[in-house]
């Protein structure tokens, strides 16, 4: 776990704009999956994990309303959250976890409000959707370049 930078006073803008500014180096990675870790307080930690996964639970205790990037490698990958991605969101009270990988962008977040998810034939995707709805949280996908 290596910290990266210190943001001082924090906001969601802001946020957003740091988690995008790693993104691109981040979803072209072909080894193992890396988190990039915005606390509240504002420092920002980049924590590397395995091809099968990333373990943010070093942080615990000070993940609540967190923002969280991490990517997926191109194989395997659902093109979507994992069973765990989810369940760490929920138990650590992230306020908004993304992934990316070689196709596609996602997020869950507690930013917006949750809308129902449109039955798509990726049943992954429409999975975690309808999970997300079912308790409260917004999910999108969104293709990238
Ligand atoms: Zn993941």
């Amino acid at each position: 776990m290596q910290l990266l930078e210190s943001l001082g006073e924090m906001s969601y803008d802001k946020a957003i704009e740091v988690l995008k500014r790693y993104k691109q180096s981040l979803r072209t990675l072909k080894t193992r999956e890396v988190a990039i870790v915005i606390l509240e307080n504002g420092d920002v930690y980049r924590i590397p994990g395995t091809p099968e996964g990333v373990n943010i639970s070093g942080l615990k205790g000070q993940l609540k309303n967190a923002f969280v990037t991490h990517n997926h490698l191109p194989e395997p990958t659902s093109f979507t959250f994992s069973f765990d991605d989810f369940g760490g969101f929920e138990k650590y009270g992230i306020h908004t976890l993304r992934g990316a990988d070689i196709r596609y962008a996602y997020e869950l977040t507690r930013g917006f409000e949750a809308v129902p998810s449109k039955l798509s034939f990726d049943l992954s995707h429409y999975d975690v959707g309808l999970k997300a709805y079912e308790v409260g949280i917004a999910y999108r996908r969104w293709k990238i370049d």
